[in-house]
């Protein structure tokens, strides 16, 4: 037996259902906010991610699926969607093509991480992308889409964090404070932060390291190192999330693990496998888009895990499938005329069946009943030879013969007539 690849899963059909109803709210609410679809290719450059990325980031020095392709280019399953985004916007040249260059995508990443539960290999996000804006409200629309999409989908106990990680001009300044405050701390730390105090200090922030905590909670916070212009720019994202009515605390560990950010970083929490979690996070990445060749446009956006907001849905969102009728032959006489109606329930825009194998009744009406169809139409013997079909409901059992020319807005008003309001 081949087995799926250690890291990835199969959605299955009854928590496809799930994917889909996530889907189709992230979609729904992206169009609401003039927000619009992009796909772009799942394999990239492998430069687009170390330039992009970040040379120091644990995705690009750990966990990229990078090979040589069979013409010798060195090539990357994309661990994430924004370089692929930048890249789009920069060479379609987007701004000049959309009215607004607000964006959004829906597809599967790659990161060769230790499996556990919401956390895969290959994973699935939310992506959405605002281009060319620096307006603090633009962070708070940004913020506000985040948040609603989470209430929307009814997830509880959501939180919101917030943060400033500064700019160009400020950001220095803080770096040495922070390497100041580690001092003799330092050679006491994991590797990864003797490693990050070199290359790029923020990222001590990021450590999960037990041990590691006490000295981070004492080092200083991004927000006291803000330029005038970076403090502004932050008390308007909050100024405008107050008017919102949008609850938000500040973290200072949210420096976020990229190297591109800058300014507001944030992150939505909610209650996932028994633990508060990260759903979704971001920030704004003002330099990203000229590091990569393109003008210098400020960007700002964020990514959401769905395989985080599938677990962290609650139990009332459950699998829905279409109303669906199904049609029994009696007799192989039958058969021919019973195909016939299946094929026409179908065309009606209708969802219909039948049992294709066995040809006892008993056996067809056990399928009717394993479908969950809300009801079943009989083809055959007396009736057939009337031009009728034998409708019955399964749920009440009762049945009654159908001029054979009425059947299908019979059909049409038993399975929509009791249709509840799809999740
Ligand atoms: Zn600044
Ligand atoms: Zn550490």
């Amino acid at each position: 037996m081949i087995t799926a690849i250690r890291g990835t899963h199969d959605i299955l059909p009854g928590e496809v259902e799930k994917w889909h109803y996530v889907e189709r709210t992230a979609r729904r609410l992206c169009e609401r906010y003039g927000y619009v679809e992009i796909r772009t290719p799942i394999i990239e450059r492998e430069e687009l991610f170390t330039k992009g990325t970040g040379e120091t980031t644990d995705i690009v020095q750990k966990e990229m699926y990078s090979f040589t392709d069979k013409g010798g280019e060195r090539v990357t399953l994309r661990p994430e969607a924004t370089p692929s985004m930048v890249r789009a916007y920069v060479e379609h040249s987007l701004e000049q093509v959309l009215p607004a260059t607000k964006l959004f995508s829906l597809g599967p990443m790659f990161r060769y991480e230790r499996p556990q539960k919401g956390r895969q290999r290959q994973f699935h996000q939310l992506d959405v992308e605002v281009f060319a804006m620096s307006d603090p409200a633009i962070d708070a629309e940004v913020i506000d889409l985040a948040w609603t999409l989470v209430n929307e989908l009814g997830i509880g106990q959501a939180e919101l964090l917030i943060n400033s990680v500064g700019c160009k001009a400020c950001r220095p300044a803080f770096q040495q404070a922070l390497v100041a405050a580690l001092g003799d701390d330092l050679p006491k730390m994991c590797q990864d932060c003797q490693r990050r105090a070199r290359t790029n200090p923020l990222r001590i922030y990021d450590c999960k390291v037990e041990a590691d905590q006490p000295i981070i909670d004492r080092l200083p916070h991004a927000i006291d190192y803000l330029c005038e212009a970076c403090a502004a720019h932050f008390a308007g994202v909050r100024a405008h999330l107050d008017a919102f009515g949008i609850p938000w605390r500040i973290s200072h560990r949210l420096v976020r693990g990229l190297d591109y950010y800058t300014r507001t970083t944030f992150e939505v929490l909610g209650q996932t496998i028994g633990a508060q979690n990260a759903l979704l996070g971001g920030g704004r990445y003002d330099g990203l888009v000229e590091s990569l060749g393109g003008p210098d446009r400020p960007g700002i956006g964020f990514a959401a895990g769905l395989e985080r907001l599938v677990l962290a849905l609650p139990d009332s969102v459950s699998a829905t499938r279409p109303r669906r009728a199904f049609v029994v032959a009696i007799g192989e006489d039958a058969r021919g005329a019973a195909l016939t109606l299946l094929r026409e329930l179908r065309a009606a825009g209708l969802a219909a069946d039948m049992e294709f194998e066995s040809r006892g009744v008993r056996a067809q009406m056990k399928r009717a009943d394993r479908l969950k169809a809300y009801v079943t139409l009989v083809v055959g013997g007396d009736e057939l030879a009337r031009g009728e079909v034998t409708v019955r409901d399964m749920a009440t059992g009762a049945q009654r013969p159908v001029a054979r020319s009425a059947v299908i807005e019979t059909v049409r008003t038993a399975l929509t007539g009791r249709e509840t309001t799809e999740a």
